[in-house]
């Protein structure tokens, strides 16, 4: 499952969902009761970070219907829309995130969990030329982390292993 954290305390500004019902409205999109739900568990409670497979897990587990492909369908949609940023790491299934405001992120490759970073602090520096004729939109920053095992976790492991 996954879980969002955030590192910096002040609570990022969200769109409430009644505000993302009327932008939905305004773009033509069908307002199917997916879609709804969707965005009730997408918008709802604050900045988060989901997956495709993450959020089809909480609707269904809320009672609404919809396929897997669906939920991608909605995500891809709501991210065309500019309602969730897709949050680019190589390797991993596409993640998408409510806060739209720039900021970076940690993700812990062993748990497949995102979480914020502020964008306050990191200066990141040397950049490369652009390729003729490009602009440069945003630099974002991945931290890979994994957590560390102490000696006695690893004697843990050596027992249960035995
Ligand atoms: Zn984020």
């Amino acid at each position: 499952m996954t879980t969002i954290e955030r590192i910096d305390a002040t609570p990022a500004p969200q769109a409430p969902p009644d505000l993302i019902r009327g932008i939905l409205a305004n773009t033509g999109l069908r307002m199917t009761q997916q879609r709804l739900a969707l965005m009730d568990l997408l918008f709802a409670r604050g900045g988060r970070h989901v997956t495709a497979e993450s959020l089809h897990e909480e609707l269904v587990r809320s009672g609404a219907p919809g396929s897997i492909s669906s939920v991608y369908r909605g995500l891809k949609d709501f991210s065309d829309m500019g309602l969730l940023r897709r949050v680019p790491i190589y390797g991993s299934t596409a993640w998408f995130d409510t806060e739209l405001k720039h900021h970076h992120h940690f993700y812990a490759v062993d748990e497949d969990r995102l979480m914020d970073v502020p964008t306050e602090g990191i200066a990141v520096r040397n950049l490369p030329a652009l390729p003729e004729g490009y602009q440069l939109l945003s630099v974002d920053v991945l931290l890979r982390i994994r957590k560390q095992y102490h000696d006695t976790d690893r004697r843990v492991e050596r027992c249960a292993l035995t």
